[in-house]
């Protein structure tokens, strides 16, 4: 293979994997996930049944007791889940966070946490980046972590931090060189592991936030809370650089789930616009209706590619941060395109929550939002690709 090569499968890939999670996925229907955004719930049976298929550490090296597969696996996993109207997120952070661990955790951290996250005995969901003063501007955050000879003492809030309530650990990015103190803004900020067992009621304090779709997202609280110096990954200061390491892994994840989700949506209309009949005829049968889904579909396959390509050069150790942040924006917009074209192709019963159309739609629209935005998306294709004029 020559250095320019990489090597992408264009079929079905992982057959085996996907085979298993529609398997998994026939047993959570429609009516179980609306139920569960009822009460703000969190879907335990389900994450419990990915992690005994030990799908949920597909990520984590087999010396640990995970899989030990490409990302490109993991990928197709979360992918699967959301093209089957189930819901990725509530365990997806496993994946996406996976990587600062296993490329900067010490050994004895890998050792004490990874097999109890591959054996599905503890639980790494929670990812605490974003502030609620500075947002998208994380060099800026507040949340600060000062050395007490082995200890640390932390101090701070974090917002929209999902999935706090239902994790054991939580990845939690803080400064511990005052601004003023460093070179670079980039400089000086630090990840730390959290056990979330011990620190609840000990310094961390958790909120539900009720949002927009059932994301169990929270606030967090954080005073004066103690942490071991071993809780710290990696060196100290150098965690925004880690956490940047992770981006185009979790674009590439990300883009997947959009896939996903988009291809439920283009399914579910393809099958009432052949079924719903209006004037006479099903309403498929109208262009009005048809060349919308159509364009969906087109945009979701391009994005898909985009996606693949992406994962692929990541596997191969190549860059791919222009792939990782295209596939993130490409799979975004045909998502949500896939969504509004399947609430206007079920007319008033796309807005029944019976149908579960609705819920996807909340659902679909996070994806330009969260874990980045469209424009930060954006920023980085100007910049880095373009070579443009740093916009912000
Ligand atoms: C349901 C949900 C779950 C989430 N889960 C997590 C989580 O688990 N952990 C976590 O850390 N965070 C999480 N987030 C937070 C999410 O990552 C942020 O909301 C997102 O990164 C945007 O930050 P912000 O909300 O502070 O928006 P801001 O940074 O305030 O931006 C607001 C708007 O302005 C735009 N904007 C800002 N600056 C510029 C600029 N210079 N140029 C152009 N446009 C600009 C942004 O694109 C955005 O549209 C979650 C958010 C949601 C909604």
């Amino acid at each position: 293979m020559s250095q320019d090569t990489v090597s992408l499968d264009l079929g079905e890939d992982y057959p085996e994997l996907r085979d298993s999670i529609r398997r998994i996925c026939a047993r959570y229907p429609l009516d179980y996930w609306a139920k569960l955004e009822e009460t703000s719930g969190y879907p335990s049976e389900f994450v419990a049944e990915l992690t005994e298929g030990g799908f949920l550490a597909a990520l984590v090296p087999e010396e640990y007791g995970g899989a030990g597969l490409p990302l490109r696996a993991a990928a197709v996993i979360l992918e699967e889940i959301n093209a089957n109207g189930c819901q990725a997120s509530p365990a997806h952070a496993q994946m996406y966070i996976m990587g600062t661990l296993l490329r900067h955790g010490t050994e004895e951290q890998k050792q004490k946490y990874l097999p109890e996250i591959a054996a599905g005995t503890l639980r790494l969901q929670a990812f605490g980046v974003t502030e609620p003063t500075t947002g998208s501007d994380t060099t800026q955050l507040k949340t600060r972590a000062v050395r007490d000879g082995d200890h640390y003492v932390i101090d701070g809030q974090k917002v929209f931090t999902s999935r706090a309530l239902y994790s054991d650990l939580m990845l939690l990015l803080a400064r511990t060189t005052p601004l003023d103190q460093v070179a670079k803004k980039t400089d000086g900020i630090s990840v730390f592991l959290i056990d979330l067992r011990e620190a609840r009621g000990n310094g961390i304090d958790i909120r539900p936030i009720r949002a927009l779709m059932n994301h169990n997202t929270t606030e967090v609280f954080i005073e004066n809370l103690r942490v071991p110096a071993s809780a710290l990954v990696g060196q100290e200061g150098k965690g925004f650089r880690y956490i940047l390491d992770g981006m185009n892994a979790e674009r590439i994840l990300v883009a997947s789930e959009c896939v996903g989700d988009g291809r439920y949506m283009v399914k579910r209309a393809v099958e009432y616009a052949g079924e719903r009949v209006v004037f006479g005829r099903p309403i498929g049968a109208n262009q009005g209706v048809q060349f919308p889904i159509a364009r969906a579909h087109v945009e979701l396959e391009a994005a898909d590619l985009m996606a693949r390509k992406a994962a692929a050069l990541f596997d191969g150790g190549r860059p791919c941060g222009a792939e990782a942040n295209m596939a993130k924006h490409l799979a975004a917009e045909a998502t949500w395109q896939a969504a509004d074209t399947a609430l206007q192709t079920f007319g008033g019963f796309g807005y029944a929550s019976e149908y579960g159309i609705e819920r996807k739609w909340r659902e679909c629209r996070i994806y330009q939002t969260a874990p980045i935005s469209t424009n930060l998306v954006l920023a980085y294709v100007g910049q880095h690709v373009l070579g443009l004029p740093r916009s912000y």
